[in-house]
């Protein structure tokens, strides 16, 4: 079956250019040039459409404002961000409303590629891993994408969810930051490592008061760890 593609790009030549590019690979494409557009294509096509490639500066809702009201409705289809602007700002933003990767104008068409390639991979991962993972009274249901105190939802950012996951998926493991980096945020995540401690202060500062001992333990030098104990 064919990978479909949403791609979200208001310059003409652009989005044809990226368009036959994407089918010449063999994926279906799906295009919008307003932000609006996008969502109610997304909506009509969501079962089929396996990732989004949005641009940021669009007319209308912008490409923020679409994966704001996507992650919204607990929707973590892939989507790759596609900008002219250069900030580290602009990118943390997005890569935080919940972009999955990030890239910037002018770009190769290979590159964008190879990060499509990436992001399949590793959604296809995601997809297939709908375990419940119970650590103490907390449960995480990796199909519903949701972690639960007792008959509580404990609400955590995607970011935090992923983490979580992945932690636990490696429990009783060391991870470095670097780890932490690839496998959280992805290999092309090109912000700054210490974003890993930012998140797992986050994770601390929500899980903590429901259990007798830390339960992401940090190993100097190297990275964290969740406890082998938390089950
Ligand atoms: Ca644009």
């Amino acid at each position: 079956m064919k990978v479909t593609i949403l791609l979200v790009e208001d310059e003409d030549s652009l989005i044809s250019y990226l368009q036959q590019e994407l089918q010449f690979e063999d994926y279906d494409v799906i295009t919008a040039m307003r932000g609006e557009d996008a969502l109610e294509k997304y909506a009509a096509n969501k079962n089929k459409i396996s990732l989004l490639i949005l641009d940021w500066m669009l007319p209308g809702l912008d490409g923020l404002a679409v994966i704001r009201r996507i992650r919204k409705q607990n929707d973590d289809v892939p989507i790759i961000m596609m900008t002219a602007r250069d900030y580290v700002g602009d990118k943390v933003s997005g890569l935080d409303a919940g972009a999955d990767d990030y890239i910037t104008k002018p770009f190769d068409i290979e590159e964008l590629l190879a990060r499509i390639r990436v992001i399949l991979r590793h959604s296809e991962q995601h997809t297939n891993r709908d375990e419940t993972y119970q650590l103490g009274n907390l449960t995480l249901d990796a199909k519903a994408r949701q972690v639960t105190y007792g008959d509580n939802v404990v609400q955590l950012t995607q970011r935090e969810y992923e983490l979580l996951l992945t932690l636990i998926q490696h429990q009783g493991e060391a991870l470095t930051r670097d780890e932490l980096l690839d496998l959280v945020w992805g290999v092309n995540f090109e912000g700054q490592v210490n974003i890993v401690d930012v998140y797992v202060r986050y994770l601390r500062t929500k899980l903590d008061k429901y259990f007798d001992q830390p339960l992401i333990e940090t190993i100097r030098g190297v990275g964290y760890r969740l406890g082998e104990e938390a089950k």
